[in-house]
């Protein structure tokens, strides 16, 4: 399979006279395309620093660009603008704005992580793509995605609890994401676990869902998560220069994310 590359000639830098004649020769139409001049002057020499500070995309620095991510990648094969090669390149020579237009596809990596095990270098391209599309969140050039949300689901049971409980980890991200409970998929789903999975299973699966039990003793070790994460998400937050920015963060405090779970 070949190395799909993205042209940098963009099609509005492409100029054609329909008529045009030069000293009497008529050089109308394709053979008068001119392609205008393109100056990259909104570097942002900061972001591989960015980038690195954010989980996943720690060792971008060793890309040598062999491309061989980008020829194993599972989504490059379905769509060539998906090119994780050409935006490490992208990110560690600064150039912001050629990034940014990908931002609405950037997040669709499936993390078959076949990128990662041929990469020659460790970069561990699967993570830079994570981390380019939680730094896009960031930095709020993208909405929040919907595996953004499941993530803060489940932190949040997980905080609230030190359990994770399927059904209402279901429930509450349907529902915080705008989606209907009834997909079709879901429901074939529980007609089958009904027919299939053991009556015990099933009814401490029920309870479970009702009574929503928690870890014994689950106070300390939330304390050091909410340490933790606290001080993860503040060194996040500086990395990126949102601290003088403080609306552009779009992820949570964990004392928000507790809040949030209560609520619901
Ligand atoms: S396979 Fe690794 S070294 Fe090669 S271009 Fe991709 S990230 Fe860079
Ligand atoms: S993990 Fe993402 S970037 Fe890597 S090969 Fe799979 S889809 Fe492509």
């Amino acid at each position: 399979m070949p190395i799909h590359e993205k042209s940098l000639i963009r099609p509005e830098n492409l100029a054609v006279h329909e008529h045009l004649e030069i000293e009497g020769i008529d050089v109308s139409g394709h053979w008068s395309t001119f392609i205008g001049s393109r100056v990259v002057t909104d570097y942002n020499e900061a972001l591989e620093e960015e980038i690195a500070a954010l989980p996943g995309g720690e060792f971008i620095h060793r890309c040598w660009q062999c491309g061989s991510c980008t020829n194993s990648c599972t989504v490059n094969a379905l769509n060539p603008d998906f090119n994780p090669r050409y935006w490490i390149y992208l990110i560690r020579t600064g150039m912001e704005a050629e990034l940014l237009r990908d931002k609405d596809i950037i997040w669709q990596c499936v993390s078959c992580h076949k990128c990662t095990h041929v990469c020659p270098r460790d970069v561990v391209p699967e993570g830079v793509m994570k981390a380019t599309a939680h730094w896009l969140e960031l930095k709020g050039h993208t909405p929040k995605s919907r595996s953004m949300i499941f993530d803060e689901v489940f932190s949040e049971q997980v905080f609230q609890t030190g359990k994770i409980e399927d059904g209402r980890v279901i429930m509450r991200f349907f529902k915080r994401s705008g989606q209907a409970l009834l997909q079709p998929w879901l429901v074939e789903m529980a007609r089958r676990m009904l027919r299939n999975l053991p009556l015990g299973l099933m009814t401490r699966m029920g309870l479970a869902s009702l009574i929503k039990p928690r870890t014994s003793g689950w106070g300390d070790a939330r304390a050091a998560i909410r340490e933790y994460v606290d001080e993860r998400q503040a060194h996040h937050r500086k990395a990126l220069g949102l601290d003088a920015s403080p609306g552009l963060d779009a992820s949570p405090r964990l004392d928000d994310l507790v809040q949030a779970a209560k609520e619901i």
